[in-house]
Parts: C-alpha cells; sequence; structure tokens
C-alpha cells in the first residue's frame, strides 16, 4: 500500500565517464547520508553511439558498486532504432540520445512511480530533454551540474548574454571579455565552446537547458564555497538569472571516485613502479577520457618529458580518428624514447587508474586538462597542477585554478595550438622543482584542508545533503 511504499530518487546520467561517475557517486552519498531512500540509476543504451566506445573501465566500475551497494539498483533503458548520426559531435550526440529516449524514460518513470514513491529525479544537463518528460508527469527535477560553479555561472547567464549581444561569440575579437557575474572577465575565445556559435544546435540545446535549470528544483553541484566562493555567491545571488528565478542550489563536493585499490595480482602495474618510486618525485599527465593529441604534439612532449630529467607517468593515446585503439608507442613516441627514459619513466597505453595514482605519495605533480573530476581529484590528493585545457569549459577551469586558486601553472600554447617540447619541459621543471612550484604546492595544500573539511561530519557537503533530502521530504508527488 501507498504508505508502506519505497521512497525512490531517481538518477538520469549521460554517459561520458566523467559524468556517468559523477552521478553514481552521488547516488552513493544519497543511500549513505538518507539510508531511507533507494536510488535507482537509469542507464542509457550506448551501444549504437560510435563515440561511446563501451569503456571496460566504467562496465567494471557499475559492476562494482551494484555487487557492494543493494540499495542503488541500475535500470538499463532499452535500445533506440534512431540513430546517432556518426557525424555528431560528442556534444551534439551527448544531448541527442537522451532525446531519443524520451519514449523510454516516461515508461521507465511511470514503471518506478506505480510501484514506489518517486521523490526526486535528478538529470545531467546533457539529459535535458527529460525535463519535459517529468514536468509532464509532475516529477520534481534536480540538475546535477558536474563541472565547475564558474562554468555553472556561465551556463545560467547565457540566455542574459544571448540577449545581450547581436552575433556569436565566435565571431567577437577573440581577446574581448565577456562579463559575467562572480567571474573574472573572460576572454571570448576561453568560453565553454557549445556557447559560441548561435548557429549551431548545442547551441539551442544550451540556451533550453539554462531556462530549464532555472526552473527546476535545484541545482546539484560537485564542488564547495571555499573553492569557489565568488562564483556560487553571484548564482544564490541570483546574478547569473537576472530576469528570473534561481533554484536553491546544493554543493556537495568535492565527491570523486572511491578508490579500488587491489592489492598484488590485481594491481596496475604502474601502481606497482609508482611503489619504487620516491616520495612526490613522478609526475603524472593524463587529459581525461577524451583528450587525445596529434601525432606531432606527442613526440613534442615525450621530449619536453625526456629534458626536463623528471620522474613521469604517462597515458598515451592514440591521435584522433583512432583515439579508442590501442596506441603503437614504437610508431608514436620518438626513437628510443622508452629505452633513454626506462629509469625514470612509466608510460600506460589509454587508460590508467587515475584516481588510485593521484592520491600516490610518489605523485608529485599533475598535468591535467582540467576536466573538473580530474581537478577534484588533484585537488583532494594535495597536488599542484600545470593547466593544459583542451575541449568543453576546460579554458574557463583554467582561469579559475591559476589566476584565482594560484594551484596551478598554465602552459603556453603557441599561434597553432601547439605546445612545443620546451614549453612543457619548463612547466614541468617549474612544477616540480622550482620556487614557483613551492608556492603552489602550498596554496593546493591548503585547498586540499579545506576539501577534507568540507566533506566531513558537519561540513559544507554535509548540510548540503541534509537540505536536499529536507527538500524531498517536503514534497508531495
Ligand atoms: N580517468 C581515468 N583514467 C584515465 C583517464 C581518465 O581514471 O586514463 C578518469 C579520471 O580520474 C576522471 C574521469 O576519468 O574521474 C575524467 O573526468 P574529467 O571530468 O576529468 O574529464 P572528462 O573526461 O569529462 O573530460
Amino acid at each position: 500500500d501507498a504508505v508502506n511504499m519505497e521512497e525512490v530518487i531517481v538518477l538520469y546520467p549521460s554517459p561520458f565517464r566523467g559524468h556517468l561517475i559523477a552521478m553514481v557517486e552521488l547516488g552513493k552519498l544519497i543511500v549513505k547520508h538518507h539510508p531511507s531512500f533507494s536510488v535507482t540509476i537509469l542507464i542509457l543504451d550506448t551501444a549504437s553511439v560510435a563515440q561511446y566506445a563501451a569503456s571496460s573501465a566504467t562496465a567494471q566500475y557499475i559492476a562494482a558498486v551494484n555487487a557492494t551497494t543493494p540499495s542503488i539498483t541500475f535500470h538499463r533503458l532499452p535500445p533506440v532504432y534512431d540513430v546517432v548520426p556518426s557525424s555528431a559531435s560528442p556534444a551534439e550526440s551527448g544531448y541527442l540520445l537522451p532525446r531519443l529516449n524520451n519514449p523510454n524514460l516516461h515508461q521507465a518513470l511511470q514503471t518506478i512511480s506505480h510501484t514506489s514513491k518517486l521523490k526526486a529525479f535528478i538529470i545531467d544537463f546533457f539529459c535535458d530533454a527529460a525535463f519535459q518528460v517529468a514536468a509532464n508527469l509532475s516529477i520534481p527535477t534536480y540538475y546535477f551540474y558536474t563541472s565547475s560553479g564558474s562554468s555553472l555561472a556561465a551556463f545560467l547567464y547565457l540566455p542574459t548574454l544571448h540577449k545581450s549581444l547581436d552575433k556569436s561569440l565566435k565571431d567577437l575579437d577573440d581577446h574581448l571579455l565577456v562579463d559575467i557575474p562572480g567571474l573574472p572577465p573572460v576572454p571570448a575565445s576561453d568560453m565553454m565552446k557549445g556557447m559560441s556559435d548561435r548557429s549551431a544546435k548545442v547551441y539551442e540545446n544550451f540556451l533550453n537547458t539554462a531556462t530549464h535549470m532555472a526552473n527546476s528544483n535545484g541545482l546539484i553541484v560537485n564542488t564547495f564555497d571555499m573553492l569557489e566562493r565568488k562564483a556560487l555567491g553571484a548564482i544564490r545571488d541570483g546574478l547569473c538569472v537576472p530576469d528570473g528565478p534561481t533554484p536553491p542550489i546544493f554543493c556537495i563536493g568535492p565527491s570523486i571516485s572511491s578508490s579500488n585499490i587491489q592489492d598484488g595480482e590485481n594491481q596496475h602495474e604502474c601502481l606497482s613502479w609508482l611503489n619504487l618510486q620516491p616520495s612526490q618525485s613522478v609526475v603524472f599527465l593524463c587529459f581525461g577520457s577524451m583528450g587525445s593529441f596529434s601525432a606531432k604534439q606527442l613526440q613534442e612532449i615525450a621530449v619536453g618529458l625526456e629534458n626536463s630529467g623528471q620522474r613521469f607517468l604517462w597515458v598515451v593515446r592514440n591521435p584522433p580518428p583512432d583515439d579508442n585503439k590501442e596506441p603503437n608507442l614504437d610508431v608514436l613516441l620518438p626513437n628510443g624514447f622508452l629505452e633513454r627514459t626506462a629509469e625514470r619513466g612509466f608510460v600506460v597505453k589509454q587508460w590508467a587508474p587515475q584516481v588510485e595514482i593521484l592520491s600516490h605519495g610518489s605523485v608529485g605533480g599533475f598535468v591535467t586538462h582540467c576536466g573538473w573530476n580530474s581537478v577534484l581529484e588533484a585537488l583532494c590528493g594535495g597536488l599542484p597542477m600545470v593547466a593544459w585545457p583542451l575541449y568543453s569549459e576546460q579554458r574557463m577551469n583554467r582561469a579559475g585554478l591559476v589566476k584565482e586558486l594560484k594551484v596551478a601553472l598554465a602552459v603556453t600554447e603557441s599561434e597553432d595550438g601547439l605546445v612545443s617540447a620546451a614549453e612543457l619541459e619548463k612547466r614541468v621543471r617549474e612544477l616540480m622543482v622550482s620556487e614557483a612550484g613551492k608556492e603552489v604546492r602550498e596554496k593546493v595544500s591548503a585547498m586540499r584542508d579545506a576539501a577534507m573539511a568540507a566533506v566531513e561530519e558537519g561540513g559544507s557537503a554535509h548540510v548540503a545533503l541534509d537540505k536536499l533530502a529536507e527538500s524531498w521530504v517536503t514534497t508531495t508527488c
């Protein structure tokens, strides 16, 4: 009967790895802090979309959560027969796949509502098409924004920016500064790519998402106040949505995926190698789930690392479009590079256990693409960074890390976008063995303490999770 029905929170992640894992971790936080709720996570079928080459690391992760957390249920949506064109960009397919799944979603939400009390529906911004489905079913809907509060400020401000400009950001002078509440002036060229071209489908998706977010029941963000005080303050004060409502914002971060450190035989060989290196001596280079470089850029990185004289652990992926295939290091890296650096370097093909690596005592610095999960993982490991943004909102994240927080050093690209061997060598040395690097390390260390305080009992993340759960108790559906 209705009184005894289970209270369920439904989560709808985008299948991009960084988004999916962050959402599953949110599910884990919800059931840990509020055991009276159970969580159902809807999983999109991605078999028809070449871009989401099924990652075995992601599948293993889901299987592990499934096996260890009984109050979380994974509900796989059936395949859809409309195709996502192979020409679609990641952002286009990111929006399209959930849209094609609206009938499946409607069905799933109805089924869940028949057997339980569906208290809240939490969606990724790429799953924005679900907003209308949930509204039609009168289900309270929250957005879980998996990147920085600063980029959320820009996202929410997009409809206002749209009204105040008469052309695309991409057609403005690159150096023109865009004013966004809570952020230092942002060069037009640093804005998220999806916001840059008004004629693109993704731009329209972003505009709609921003409007829906403003009208949702709440925004959940994986960040904490100390990290992004100004941007979060501007959002809370309603400055990013001057003409409309701003829903409550719940900063539940930093939440990073818990490590799956395995002992002995199952341990990744790079971790065994790290065990043999001196404390804080290794620089780690990894560029997210989608970062890949041209063959020329890979050569420059290799030369820079070799000349830096520093110990390194480097995740190498094939140049596009074969970035999902295993790289042939003998072809891609300079002749004799692996032999010459064998004593102090370790190259991993394709994918490495980043969370474990960043929390390993032998690692002393991180060259990162500034994806938000990577940034939070580095902060939690107390690691200073070299910021080398590649796609989506990463240039905006860099600005915060380098200029505001001073927890990262920036690489300088040449006109053609290449980072030269000499530039990388210089930054890696600066990070690992200079006074500037030491200052950055101290700043990160303080931020790490703040991060730990946020997730402690009584810390800001706990308070946010409590407020979130309170909002579910009071909603009737
Ligand atoms: N990651 C990993 N191994 C890799 C590359 C990435 O474990 O070789 C993980 C990383 O720890 C992070 C996520 O994948 O949790 C990437 O998310 P992020 O937001 O940093 O970047 P995105 O992939 O979304 O650009």
